[in-house]
């Protein structure tokens, strides 16, 4: 029992040693700002969270349509994964569990995606091909990345200069991405662009981003119309049986009375 008592501390260090082994790891602050305060991390004036951003936006209220249509975006569009600067490390990202998140080039964990984000500043930053990938984010204007990012609307005076120019720049996207010159498919998209994107780049506030909505708003349909159906199939079943098991009861019914109307007169 003594030796137990003292070898009980030993036996707790282990135990939490063990356990912040096996936990997922937080980015040491020191290690990130040592590189980036040492001058290794390269400048790059391209934001991470606005290029998530757009990429998203892309993919919930575009990629369906191009999808529907099977068009295939070119090289030549902004759009193009190929043209995000950050999506091969996004693509390294292994969400594991809720705050768990892991690296896809060295295994290492975190609790935060935050941290994975500063670890790929940190260590993976000669992976990113700074010389000739265009920054998504610089789409954000046209975008509309500030409607997702900020859930409160600004209530900043709208600046006439500051919308022709990413209504410009909409269009501009839309004509790259989506040649009328390309045939039937290219002209719909086209025109999907400018009413999803473009229109909404005016003062009067009239036009909403996104009118026709994208893959979230239609997964959401039809997750409820699922659980309405399975909700609806057993009462259903219950309806029926219910009704069959009356019918039958009916006609045992019937069959008893007409059985006591033909019984024989005692002779
Ligand atoms: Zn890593």
């Amino acid at each position: 029992m003594g030796r137990l008592r003292k070898s009980l501390p030993l036996i707790l260090v282990l135990f939490a040693l063990l356990l912040k082994q096996s936990l997922p790891q937080g980015f040491e602050e020191s290690e990130y700002n040592r590189f980036v305060n040492e001058g290794n991390a390269p400048e790059i004036h391209c934001s991470r969270e606005r290029s998530r951003a757009a990429w998203q936006i892309i993919q919930d209220y575009l990629t369906p349509f191009v999808e529907r249509e099977r068009y295939q975006i070119s090289k030549n569009c902004r759009l193009h994964p190929d043209n995000d600067l950050y999506r091969d490390q996004e693509q390294h990202k292994i969400h594991v569990a809720e705050f768990h998140w892991k690296c896809g080039y060295c295994k290492k964990s975190f609790d935060d995606e935050k941290f994975l984000d500063q670890h790929f500043v940190g260590r993976h930053s000669n992976l990113l091909n700074t010389t000739d990938t265009k920054c998504l984010a610089d789409l954000c204007g046209a975008l509309h990345c500030d409607f997702v990012l900020s859930s409160k609307k600004p209530k900043s005076k709208c600046n006439p200069a500051a919308v022709a120019k990413n209504r410009l720049l909409c269009e501009s996207v839309a004509n790259s991405c989506f040649p009328v010159s390309q045939g039937p498919s290219a002209s719909r998209l086209h025109e999907h662009f400018l009413r999803q994107f473009c229109d909404a780049h005016t003062c009067t506030g009239k036009d909403k981003p996104f009118p026709r909505g994208g893959k979230k708003s239609s997964g959401v349909f039809y997750l409820a119309i699922s659980i309405l159906t399975l909700m609806l199939l057993p009462l259903f079943y219950i309806l029926v049986f219910l009704y069959q098991r009356e019918k039958r009861s009916g006609t045992q019914e019937l069959r008893r009375i007409i059985k006591i109307g033909k019984k024989p007169k005692p002779s």
